[in-house]
Order: structure tokens, then sequence, then C-alpha cells
């Protein structure tokens, strides 16, 4: 895999990253629809038949800024995509990373990683790498001297309502008060002094995700998680990088199921990616209308979307295997509006 260096990255950055084939796949002996050669191209070949049945390969290309192929580690991954964006933070602006794509494609395995004490870099998600770069950056003189402290946030938004993870779930509300300034009431945001406190809470955060008593913990796959990094300067918000784990997209496509409470599910996802999509594009074209009010996830991630100094990086999960070929057509079409300017 051949990787040019981290450009000093544009406001937008979309990559894909694909995950080997599972041991079900295998065993299935699914063929892999993806390959990578490298340099942000991704190659999808999906066999057909033609209409006399003879058997062909329909080939796409798709080019984004950098294409992860199976072999490439998390902290690989991080070093291209959300590395970059922690220096944003420092000097006063808003960061985002999603992770986007379907349930079981990696969007865990990426943001969450490894976390245990033990880990490797190699195996930590970008929440972990992540940390470790802001408190490296904190103990450099020039920050040193601003004065910055910093503190975590991790909620979830499921069905357009937010849960505060670091808070026995409890559900908050948003308000948008005259100068369109969202505040996410009573969201517990948390000092944190090392990486230590910053993985215990990640731990407790994502183990609140998917154990617990609401409604909410049915399914983690039907909610997006954020977890916020924030810099305060004399109580003042600095920055702000916010960490996105999104619901998966399949849902997006999902229309058999009669079941009310899916399809309400459903309509709210398709809404907030959708809401998601439109919002990014509006940053990349500098636009002065961004529909931020078309979801709560918008809502919430507003301030990201605006302002000088905000840049978003978007990873796209792909599943290689010959089953899910339809939904990493709908990852990588998605993929492609957001990047296109
Ligand atoms: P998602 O959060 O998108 O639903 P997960 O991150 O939970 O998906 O990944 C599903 C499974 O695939 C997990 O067991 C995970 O460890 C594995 N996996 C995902 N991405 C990779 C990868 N790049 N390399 C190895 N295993 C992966
Ligand atoms: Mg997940």
């Amino acid at each position: 895999l051949t990787l040019a260096d981290p450009v000093e990255l544009h406001r937008i950055c979309v990559c894909v990253r694909k995950r080997p084939l599972n041991k079900k796949e295998i065993t299935k002996k699914e063929i892999d629809v993806v390959s990578i050669p490298g340099n942000g191209v991704l190659l999808f070949h999906e066999p057909k038949q033609k209409v006399d049945l003879t058997k062909y390969l329909d080939n796409q290309v798709f080019h984004f800024d950098y294409s992860f192929d199976e072999d490439t580690s998390n902290d690989l991954v991080y070093r291209f995509t959300a590395k970059p964006l922690v220096k944003t933070i420092f000097e006063g602006g808003r960061a985002t990373c999603f992770a986007y794509g379907q349930t079981g494609s990696g969007k865990t395995h990426t943001m969450g990683g490894d976390f245990s004490g033990k880990a490797q870099n190699s195996s930590k998600g970008i929440y972990a790498l992540a940390a470790q770069d802001v408190f490296l950056l904190l103990q450099q003189k020039r920050y040193t001297d601003m004065d910055l402290c910093p503190y975590v946030t991790f909620f979830e938004i499921y069905n357009g309502k937010v849960f505060d993870l670091l808070n026995k779930k409890a559900k908050l509300r948003v308000l948008e008060d005259e100068n369109q300034q969202v505040q996410v009431v009573g969201l517990q945001e948390m000092p944190v002094s090392s990486v230590d406190d910053v993985i215990k809470m990640i731990e407790k955060g994502s183990s609140c995700r998917t154990s617990g008593q609401t409604f909410a913990n049915a399914n983690s796959s039907r909610s997006h998680a954020v977890l916020q990094v924030i810099l305060r300067r004399r109580k003042q918000l600095h920055g702000k990088f916010s960490l996105v784990d999104l619901a998966g997209n399949e849902r997006g496509t999902d229309v058999s199921s009669n079941d009310r409470q899916t399809m309400v599910e459903t309509a709210e996802i398709n809404r907030s990616l959708l809401a998601l999509k439109e919002c990014i594009r509006s940053l990349g074209q500098n636009s002065e209308h961004i529909p931020f009010r078309m979801s709560k996830l918008t809502q919430v991630l507003r301030d990201s979307f605006i302002g000088e100094n905000s840049r978003t990086c978007m990873i796209a999960m792909i599943s290689p295997g010959m089953s899910s070929c339809d939904y990493t057509l709908n990852t990588l079409r998605y993929a492609d509006r957001v990047k296109e300017l």
C-alpha cells in the first residue's frame, strides 16, 4: 500500500477503509468485491450476469483522499485522518471525525479499538490515539503557556434523542438560543488530566452504550455515539474535537420491515445521515446556509460546520464480501457525494 505523506489538510477529507473478509464470509466462500491499489483509489467489481447469462465483472472506480486496504493498522489510519486534526483544536478550531458504514464494517473497531492499558498503538482506536496526542501537545511549551484545560463528553443520539453515556444514560434536552447557539442541557463535561483519565471515560461510556436498562440499549448500531475532547481556556471554549461512531447506514435501504419502531428508527437514521451529508457539503462550499436543523445529530454538531477553522474527516468503512455489495456501493456513493465540491 502506497501512501503520500499526510497533506496539510483541506477542510474536508474523505477516506475509505476496507476490513478483511471475516471467518463467516471465508467459510461461505464469499468473493471479495473490493480492491485497493493505493493512492486513494478503490475498485469495486461486482460479478454480474448479462441477459444471455454470461458472467462478467462490473467495475467501478472511486477516488478519495486516502484508501486503506485490509492490512492497514488502526494507527496508520489514524495518522492520515484524525491526527492532523488535533492541531486544529489547539489553534482554537473545531474538528470532527466520522466513522460511516454498515453494521459490522469496522466503525467501532476504528474509533474505539482496543482501549485497554496493554494495547499496542497498532490496535488502539482513534479515541485513544487522539487522546495521546492531545496530552502530548498540552505539554509543549507554546501550549502550556496558554493555560488550556481538557475535558471529555460522551453521548449517544438514538431516534433523535440525546443520552449521556457518562451519566447513566440520562436523557438530555437540546436547546437553541436566539443566537443559534446550541446547548445540550446537563451534558456532563468531565475534566481529564491524563490519557488514562480519558480511557476511563471511554470504558465507562462504551459499557453504558451496550448494556443497561433503557430501550435505547437495544442495539448500539442504531445510534450515533459522539466522544468530544474539549479544550477550555479560562473556562471559555477554545477548541473541540468530535469523534463520531455513526449509526449503521444499512437501515437506510432496509424497507422490508413492517415493525413500527424499526420504521421510525430507519426514518430518523436516514434523516440524520442525509443532513450530515448536506452539512458537510455546505462546509466545503463555505455556504451561508447550513441545514443543521434537519436532524439532532447535525444540530448538536452545529458549531463544527461553521467558522473559519472547522475541519472534517470522514472514514467510510467497507465490508468487502459479495453479500454486502449493495451496502458497500451505497457507502461509496455517499462518501463520494460528501467529497464532491
Ligand atoms: P461496526 O462498528 O461498524 O458495526 P465493528 O467495528 O464492530 O463494526 O467490526 C465488526 C467486526 O469486524 C469486529 O469483530 C471487528 O473487530 C472486526 N473488524 C473490523 N474492522 C477490522 C479490521 N480493519 N481488521 C480486523 N478486524 C476488523
Ligand atoms: Mg459499532
